[in-house]
């Protein structure tokens, strides 16, 4: 099937319809399994499209790429089939159980109850955050209550139950192959160093992305720590990110599903990449590809390359 896709440019289930496998017409099916994994397991590697029919014929291709979470595709067709299945999976997982929000005390209450601010001091905090129609209540009790800023990133850091982070040795430009731009920005986040070669420091400003964290741990291999950092430490930082180089990254907004399906498989074949992988971010998905060997827990920036798509017309 996926040989005669190939031919057709198109793309259908394989377990859809009647088949016409190109291989069978050479070998009878069960000869033609053996014959595949014994010569497989020897030199060659393993197409990893669970629906792959080219049999034995995939060893008469020279390809060792591309390569796509772990698993090498022989051709564009077992491509194509692996990120559907990889793109459905993503999409499933939509507005699960780590979109969901946790209730929170409210930071005015907190901050009361820790005796940090007065009943006096928190009334006039939410009068002028309501009169002016804007602005964080902890943002009014720094600049018009006078409470400290440390203060008030503390009882965030407790309203989240994460770590205040240190900003210290923040260097942009290291850590820009970590996490595009576009989720720099978009969601506030700010990479800030990895510790170990094994744990990723990721600050926020005054709340925590539990989504976009889990899908930097799934992409990069390392276990991430989310924390907040004190605002006018933040601020700062992050504009610097913003204006640090990142890796490449091309940005795409899909119509459809299988839209979105044909323009990662097509991307996949044109790099060519050794590894390759694909998480959801809220609503875009993100391909990585890395286009040689990594070597450390910090990816080259020269040699990885981003796709983030959206999927309009829900
Ligand atoms: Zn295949």
């Amino acid at each position: 099937m996926p040989l005669l896709n190939r031919r057709t440019g198109t793309l259908d289930r394989v377990s859809s319809g009647p088949r016409l496998d190109d291989a069978a017409t050479i070998l009878p099916s069960s000869r033609r399994e053996g014959a595949g994994s014994s010569l497989r397991a020897g030199l060659f590697e393993t197409c990893a499209n669970p629906g792959c029919g080219s049999g034995w014929l995939h060893l008469l291709r020279s390809r060792s790429a591309p390569v796509f979470e772990g698993g090498w595709n022989c051709s564009a067709a077992c491509t194509a089939e692996r990120l559907q299945t990889a793109v459905r999976r993503e999409l499933e997982g939509r507005g699960s159980a780590q979109d969901r929000h946790r209730h929170r005390v409210p930071l005015g209450l907190l901050m009361l109850e820790k005796g940090w601010i007065s009943a006096e001091q928190l009334r006039h905090a939410l009068e002028v955050q309501k009169a002016a129609g804007a602005g964080r209540l902890g943002q009014w009790l720094v600049t018009q209550q006078g409470v400290s800023e440390q203060l008030v990133t503390r009882a965030l850091s407790l309203q989240w139950s994460c770590p205040v982070l240190p900003l210290e040795f923040h260097d942009a430009e290291a850590v820009t192959p970590l996490v595009p731009r576009l989720f720099v920005d978009a969601f506030g986040a700010l990479p800030l160093r990895v510790a170990a070669g094994k744990l990723l420091y990721l600050g926020f400003e005054d709340r925590l992305d539990p989504v976009l964290a889990l899908a930097v741990e799934r992409m990069t291999g390392l276990r991430v720590e989310s924390g907040l950092v004190q605002e006018s430490l933040f601020r700062p930082a992050h504009q610097r990110m913003l204006s640090a180089t990142f890796p490449a990254v091309e940005l795409l907004e899909a119509a459809s599903e299988p839209a979105v399906v044909r323009a990662l498989a097509r991307t996949v074949e044109r790099v060519r990449p050794v590894e390759s992988r694909l998480v959801r971010v809220h609503d875009c998905l993100w391909l990585r590809m890395w286009r040689k060997a990594q070597t450390g827990p910090l990816p080259d920036a020269g040699s990885v390359q981003d796709l983030i798509c959206t999927i309009g017309l829900q």
